[in-house]
């Protein structure tokens, strides 16, 4: 099927779904299927986050759980900061929503009964007070991934663009329209370098989050807030930037750049360990190893800064090796690759960024600050996750507010809508960089710094360094941008820098510590919860050349 205009660099469709993760394919697999529909992804079509979520969904899925425990148990980790509206639609939108994962053939785990019926295994994590998380083995993620990725690759009404990374949106009022709807958006085809239009009368920002703005991070490469800074760009407000959450335990080592070593190791007994062997953790809580996620990521990170250390360690080759064989095979089997025998020795970590619960403001529809523009998924800031975000909700959000935004795109159809004369991208002022160190250096330099100094304990004095350090950086890369062609790294790294912004504008906007915002300046928690909320109209935007694009 081609969507494409005579004119070889633009295409219509009548929906635009930018990332192809949990998000972008349930939403694109819920829209009425007489409606063109194009899904572009940045790399190939099953890379994202989603593919490597291991542990599962939460839904309400058993007669013993209720929608009431589900969400005063999010309530409880959202620190007090969650939109109830938010969590009572997504709790009570969930079994519908794993439903329809079953029924396109996501192979859930099973138990099976001794008079041979089978139900779903659910487990239960960190947060929740029931056993409500449905998974597939500890692949939940590729499973699902693989699944959604089937039917719309079998979906005649569904374009998949892969390697075509969006670059900017187009709106009716960069045209000088007398509007402001979101009309498309310019994408680099990475195949052949050229630039196309993507017109569309819908155009929903699926791209997932930000964490590769850390120098660690638990997330594929692709994690580069492309959507955020996108919508920033064309004019959206964004949420609590400042509530990144951090996995405790990331394995170090230079070639397994996004391995987790799971919270089950600490679960059955592993230890933390400081570089001369002494466990440290009690220091810290009562409950040792075992104490919630935040509290320990702070620790390691308190002592990695004290010691002046690159990483610290886990061990649990204190269990029989039989024991770590038949519970951990895939982490066993991964650490065994790098050179790493848990059964005999310990594993270096790192705490890791994991998961941005902040981003674009969208409503219970998806609907953003733009005409025709939506955001869902990790890009998306729809107030279910607050302060912190408890496991496996993220998954669950995907697919309940895919399913919602069909909806509401499918209701908005009697409203009939005209193609606008768009430019195709105009690169007749830049040329081939000269310096494409320019891009490697900048993309280091500000993952380490906002490590440092924005990570998982803050102050106003690094904050403050970091502020520095990136308006440095955005007008180092605008220039940058406004003389050479793009190329998929530079677009990445003025993203980073963008949202980089982003998240040292929100932490320095909250006098508190609340949830996974912790600054030694404000040990306090104010009396009342309230969202950080940025706008572009407000903030001061650096005045940049910029001789790309209309
Ligand atoms: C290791 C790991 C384990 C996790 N485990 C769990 C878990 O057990 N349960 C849970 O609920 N959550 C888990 N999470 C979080 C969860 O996986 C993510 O929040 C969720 O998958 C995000 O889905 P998404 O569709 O929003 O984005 P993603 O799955 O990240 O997909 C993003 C898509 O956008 C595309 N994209 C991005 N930028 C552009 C651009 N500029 N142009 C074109 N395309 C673009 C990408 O190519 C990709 O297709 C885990 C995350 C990680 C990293």
């Amino acid at each position: 099927m081609s969507n494409k205009l005579n004119n070889r660099q633009t295409s219509r469709h009548e929906v635009l779904i930018i990332g192809g993760g949990a998000a972008g394919l349930s939403l694109a697999l819920n829209l009425p299927t007489d409606m063109k529909v194009a899904v572009i992804t940045k790399d190939r079509d099953s890379e994202g986050s989603t593919y490597y979520a291991q542990g599962g969904i939460s839904a309400v899925l058993r007669a013993d759980d209720s929608f009431d425990s589900h969400i005063q148990d999010t309530l409880n980790a959202g620190g007090g900061l969650c939109d109830e509206k938010a969590v009572q639609f997504t709790v009570e939108n969930g079994p519908e929503a794993i439903n329809w994962l079953a029924d396109l053939g996501v192979p859930f785990s099973t138990d099976k009964h001794k008079n041979g019926k089978k139900s779903w295994h659910l487990t239960r994590e960190g947060g929740h007070s029931h056993r409500r998380v449905i998974h597939a083995a500890d692949a939940t993620g590729k499973a699902l991934q693989t699944t959604l990725l089937n039917h719309v690759k079998h979906s005649s009404n569904i374009e998949l663009l892969d390697h075509h990374i969006a670059i900017d949106l187009i709106t009716g009022e960069k045209l000088g329209l007398d509007h402001n709807r979101c009309l498309g958006a310019y994408a680099l085809n990475k195949s052949n370098m050229q630039v196309e239009t993507l017109q569309a009368h819908y155009v929903v920002l699926a791209s997932g989050g930000a964490s590769k703005v850390y120098l660690y991070t638990s997330n594929p490469d692709g994690s580069t807030g492309d959507g955020i800074a996108m919508a920033w760009r064309a004019g959206c407000r964004v949420s609590n930037m400042e509530f990144m959450q951090f996995h405790p335990t990331c394995l170090y080592h230079p070639d397994a750049k996004s391995f987790l070593l799971s919270e089950a190791l600490r679960g059955e007994g592993a230890h933390l360990l400081l570089p001369d062997g002494t466990r440290f953790m009690h220091k810290f809580d009562e409950r040792g190893e075992l104490a919630p996620r935040d509290i320990v990521a702070r620790a390691i990170d308190h002592e990695m800064k004290r010691l002046g250390v690159d990483c610290l360690y886990l061990d649990i080759s204190h269990k029989p090796a039989a024991f770590i064989h038949s519970h951990f095979p895939t982490i066993y089997a991964k650490c065994l690759e790098y050179g790493i025998d848990l059964t005999r020795e310990p594993a270096p970590i790192v705490p890791a960024a994991h998961y941005t619960c902040g981003g674009i403001i969208s409503d219970l529809h998806g609907r953003t600050d733009i005409v025709n523009l939506y955001a869902i998924g990790e890009t998306a800031f729809t107030g279910l996750h607050g302060a912190n975000r408890m496991a496996s909700n993220s998954l669950l959000e995907c697919i309940v507010f895919a399913r919602a935004t069909a909806k509401h795109i499918e209701q908005s159809l009697n409203t009939p809508l005209q193609w606008c004369l768009i430019n195709d991208w105009d690169e007749s002022q830049v040329t081939n960089s000269d310096e494409e160190v320019v891009v490697s250096h900048n993309w280091d330099e500000l993952r380490r710094f906002m490590w440092d100094y924005v990570g998982i304990v803050r102050t106003d004095k690094r904050l403050q360094r970091a502020r520095r350090r990136v308006d440095l950086l955005l007008l180092e890369i605008d220039e940058y941008y406004g003389n050479f062609h793009v190329s998929s790294d530079l677009l990445e790294l003025r993203n980073l820098a963008t949202v980089a912004d982003l998240i040292i504008r929100c932490a320095m906007q909250r006098k508190e510590s609340r949830g996974l915002h912790y600054t030694l300046d404000y040990l306090q928690q104010n009396e009342k919860a309230e969202n950080t909320v940025i706008s572009p109209e407000t903030a001061s935007i650096n005045n940049t050349t910029n001789n790309q694009a209309p």
